[in-house]
């Protein structure tokens, strides 16, 4: 049997409550060397209450409950200790736990410990890291949808299918005169067919990349267009300072606002024009570096004046992948035909003045990072571990789809398949080395 391990489970600092985790075959035998009245015959799944001391001086008065293997999150016996949120006193608990026979939980080793015990899958495993990180409600949804065995399903259910395949494929090659042939159209269907699934699930990594990290929205355009005002109206709040007096925003001013579930930070540069001005000369340099930094950006143009040299320039250097053009002050006289504004680049009118026009700029800023890829709610969320897994699983099957087309040896469709079946292996853990373990649980914190 394993060592016991223990950790501070809650993160540092003050709090209402503190958690320790101890997990192993000693857990209760450790426990009741710490805690006041924890006997052998402590029922498991039963909160109970205690008290800490050490060397007869009171440490703290806390709530335990033991968790008898394998019904824990470690599949192994658990106790977990509820005290005070403070710092000092978890760490105190934390070393008498230590110095009654536990060693020092390393990073995501509670976890590790589910996956190598089976009550978890690799896959499982990640997703609570996801679900610990989740910025936005939608993120959170899809890490549990995660958690409760979304993606392990479709990698588990293609992958079984592609394991009967080949089963056929290798009876076929053994006993060729006793079996029926597999038909050439029967497997290219069933091969063209899992490329396709598994194009489903890449499809999902885009998505997943901009809910993990969000996006950067850079404001462009030249001074008093009404950038800070635009800015103000996306955030519902005075963030901005605004002046009819062209160069007020001197600095750079970022905040973050949830489009569709992504986190975009916006980013309020100086104008882009040619001044003389230091201070603001430098905020005009920042500002050409958000344009290039940014992953996308707000051209705002003044629709109530006529395109001068300094708008066709900038209008000329963007990007159509990467920006929306937002035609301000809708409110006033427009004195810009859609005619005049580059073909592709997607546009919306609004009036920052008067907060219209907002849902559309969001719902235009939505279409334009999700790149006409299917939605959000009918994503499954993958992350690039297993992008690359998917990849690598797609290469063979077309390698082996390939050699069924052209009528090849049984033998030939069959090794790129096998390849196949154990890159989805990977995915879900049921085929991966130490290292790869390794790397995946050094990004957990200690006691999770
Ligand atoms: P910035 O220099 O691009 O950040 O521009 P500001 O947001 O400071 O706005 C410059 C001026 O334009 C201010 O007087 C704003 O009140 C005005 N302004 C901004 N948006 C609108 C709008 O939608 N309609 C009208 N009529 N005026 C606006």
């Amino acid at each position: 049997m394993g060592e016991t391990i223990a950790a501070i489970s809650t993160p540092f600092g003050d709090g209402g409550i503190g958690l320790l985790r101890l997990s192993g075959p000693d857990s209760l035998s450790i426990a009741s060397r710490v805690i006041q009245n924890v006997s052998r015959e402590t029922s498991s799944h039963k909160v109970m209450h205690g008290w800490i001391y050490d060397d007869n001086i009171p440490i703290d008065e806390v709530l335990y409950y033991y968790l008898k293997e394998p019904h824990s999150y470690t599949g192994e016996d658990m106790v977990e200790i509820s005290c005070h949120g403070n710092p000092v006193i978890l760490q105190k608990i934390l070393s008498l736990l230590l110095g009654a026979g536990a060693r020092l939980a390393g990073r995501g080793e509670f976890t590790k410990k589910a996956f190598l015990n089976g009550k978890i899958d690799l896959i499982q495993a990640e997703s609570v890291v996801d679900i610990i990180r989740a910025r936005s409600v939608l993120l959170g949804e899809l890490a549990v949808g995660n958690l409760s065995g979304r993606l392990s399903g479709e990698i588990g259910g293609l992958r079984a299918e592609l394991l009967d395949l080949l089963a056929g494929i290798e009876a076929s090659i053994d006993f060729p005169e006793d079996l029926e042939r597999l038909s050439e159209e029967k497997l290219v269907m069933a091969l063209s067919g899992a490329v396709d699934r598994v194009d489903v699930l890449l499809a999902g990594a885009h998505g997943g990349r901009l809910l993990r990290s969000g996006v950067r929205v850079a404001i462009i355009g030249k001074p008093n267009v009404g950038k800070s005002s635009l800015l103000n109206a996306l955030l519902g709040e005075e963030r901005a300072i605004v002046d009819s007096k062209p160069g007020t925003t001197r600095d750079t001013i970022e905040e973050s606002f949830d489009v569709g579930g992504i986190c975009a930070t916006v980013i309020d540069s100086a104008g882009i024009r040619d001044v003389s001005d230091f201070v603001e000369g430098r905020g005009v340099e920042r500002a050409r570096r958000e344009w290039q930094s940014a992953d996308y950006v707000l051209l705002v143009l003044d629709s109530s004046a006529k395109l001068d040299d300094m708008d066709i320039r900038l209008l000329g250097c963007s990007d159509p992948e990467r920006t929306l053009l937002v035609l301000n002050k809708q409110d006033l006289f427009s004195m810009i035909g859609e005619n005049e504004l580059p073909h592709g680049v997607p546009l919306v009118w609004v009036s920052a003045r008067h907060k219209s026009g907002l849902s559309d700029l969001q719902r235009a800023l939505y279409k334009l990072m999700m790149g006409g890829r299917p939605l959000f709610k009918e994503t499954i969320l993958i992350n690039s571990r297993h992008e690359g897994c998917l990849l690598e699983a797609k290469s063979s099957l077309i390698k082996s789809l390939e050699s069924a087309k052209m009528g090849a040896e049984l033998d030939c469709v069959a090794i790129d398949l096998r390849a196949a079946v154990t890159t989805l292996g990977e995915i879900s853990g049921a085929a991966v080395g130490k290292e790869v373990l390794d790397r995946i649980f050094d990004s957990f914190c200690v006691g999770k």
